[in-house]
C-alpha cells in the first residue's frame, strides 16, 4: 500500500495488486468524522487507512462507497461501527451484482467476504457541516455513483468518473453521454486544486475540460 498525502488531511492509499491494476482509496481526517472513501476489497485495502487514522484521533469512522463496483465495496463488511454511506440506488445494484462479482473476481479475494449494504443512503446531496465534505450524485460511470468534495481543501473524488489511464480518461460508461456531461459540469463549476479517481492518478481541474472536448468531438464524429 502506498500513501501519499495530498493536503493537511487528505491521504490517498493506493492498493497495486498488479502492474495493470491498482485501485485508490482515500482518508479524510476530518474534526468530527474520518472518511474513508472506498474501502475496497479486503482487510489489506481497509485496515492501513484504519490503523493510520486512529493514531491520528479517536473520531469515528464514516465509509463512502462510491458506487456498487465490487473493487470498492467487498470490504464493507469489515468495518466496525461505522456509518456506510451510498447513493440509494446503490443497494440494489450491490444486491444484483453481489454474485457475479465474487465468481468473477474471486482471484482477488484474500480475506472471505460477506454483503454488506449501505446504512444511510441519499438521493442528491448529503453535506457534513462541521467537516466541510460534500457528497453528491454524479452519475456516468454507473447509475450509483457519487462524488466528495472536501471543500476545506479542494479535493475532489469521482469514485471511477474518471477512466483507468491517463490516456483514458473517459471511463465506460452504464449512463448516456448527457447524464455524464452533466456531472462532469458540476465537478467543473466547484474548481477543485485536485481530483482522485479510484484507477488513475490524481488529476489537475484541466482533465475536467479534456474529458469535455473528448465528449464534444465523439458526438458530432
Ligand atoms: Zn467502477
Amino acid at each position: 500500500m502506498k500513501i501519499k498525502q495530498v493536503g493537511t488531511r487528505n491521504f490517498i492509499f493506493t492498493y497495486y495488486d498488479s502492474e495493470d491494476w491498482d485501485l485508490n482509496l482515500q482518508l479524510i481526517i476530518g474534526e468530527k468524522y474520518n472518511y474513508i472513501i472506498d474501502p475496497g476489497i479486503g482487510a489489506h485495502t481497509l485496515n492501513p487507512m484504519i490503523n493510520f487514522a486512529s493514531v491520528r484521533n479517536q473520531n469515528p469512522f464514516i465509509i463512502i462507497n462510491t458506487h456498487y463496483h465490487w473493487d470498492h465495496i467487498w470490504a464493507n463488511c469489515l468495518v466496525k461501527e461505522a456509518t456506510i454511506i451510498s447513493h440509494r440506488s446503490c443497494i440494489e445494484a450491490i444486491t444484483r451484482d453481489w454474485e457475479r462479482s465474487i465468481q468473477k473476481n474471486k482471484v482477488y479475494l484474500k480475506d472471505p467476504v460477506e454483503m454488506r449494504l449501505p446504512s444511510l443512503v441519499f438521493e442528491e446531496r448529503l453535506e457534513f457541516f462541521e467537516d466541510r465534505i460534500i457528497l453528491f450524485h454524479t452519475p456516468g460511470h454507473t447509475y450509483d455513483s457519487i462524488s466528495v468534495y472536501d471543500q476545506a481543501e479542494q479535493v475532489l473524488n469521482v469514485g471511477d468518473n474518471i477512466g483507468d489511464t491517463p490516456e483514458l480518461i473517459i471511463p465506460e460508461l452504464e449512463c448516456n453521454v448527457d447524464i455524464y456531461r452533466d456531472s462532469v459540469l458540476k465537478y467543473k463549476a466547484l474548481n477543485p486544486k485536485m481530483i482522485i479517481s479510484g484507477h488513475n492518478q490524481p488529476m489537475k481541474s484541466e482533465v475536467l475540460d479534456r474529458i469535455l472536448g473528448e465528449l464534444a468531438t465523439n458526438s458530432s464524429s
